[in-house]
C-alpha cells in the first residue's frame, strides 16, 4: 500500500505557525493531505524536506493515533532510509532537519510519495 499524498498550503497551518513558531505543518486535517504553513516555503531545504518526511511518518502511523513525535521520525527513517534529527535555530526549537547530503534522496522519496514537484534543486 503506497498511497500518494498531496502537499498543500493551509491557512489553519499558517495560524498554528503564528501561535507556535516551530509549527509548520500538520496532517489528518484533510484526508491524504500534508498541510503546510506558507512560511514553511522559506525554510532551508534540510528543514523543509525533513518536516515533510516527518509528516509522512505520521501518515504511515495513522492507525496508531497515540504515536509520539519520535516514533514519526523513526517511521520516516524506516520508510525513506533518511535520518531525521532535531535542531534549534531562529526557525524554531527542536525542528526536524536532515543532513545536507540527504536532501536529494529526500526529494526523490517525497516526489514519489506525494504530488510535490521540485523543478529547481
Ligand atoms: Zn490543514
Ligand atoms: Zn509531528
Amino acid at each position: 500500500m503506497s498511497q500518494r499524498y498531496s502537499v498543500k498550503l493551509c491557512s489553519a497551518a499558517g495560524v498554528e505557525h503564528y501561535c507556535s513558531n516551530r509549527q509548520y505543518a500538520h496532517v489528518f486535517h484533510r484526508s491524504g493531505v500534508i498541510c503546510l504553513a506558507r512560511r514553511a516555503l522559506s525554510l532551508p531545504a534540510e528543514k523543509f524536506f525533513g518536516i515533510i518526511l516527518h509528516e509522512l511518518g505520521h501518515l504511515s502511523l495513522a492507525r496508531s493515533p497515540d504515536h509520539t513525535e519520535a516514533e514519526a521520525d523513526q517511521e520516516a527513517y524506516r520508510l525513506s532510509g533518511i535520518h531525521i534529527y532535531r535542531g534549534s535555530d531562529r526557525n524554531g526549537s527542536d525542528l526536524e532537519t536532515i543532513h545536507h547530503r540527504d536532501v536529494n534522496r529526500a526529494i526523490a522519496y517525497i516526489t514519489k510519495r506525494t504530488d510535490l514537484s521540485v523543478e529547481d534543486q
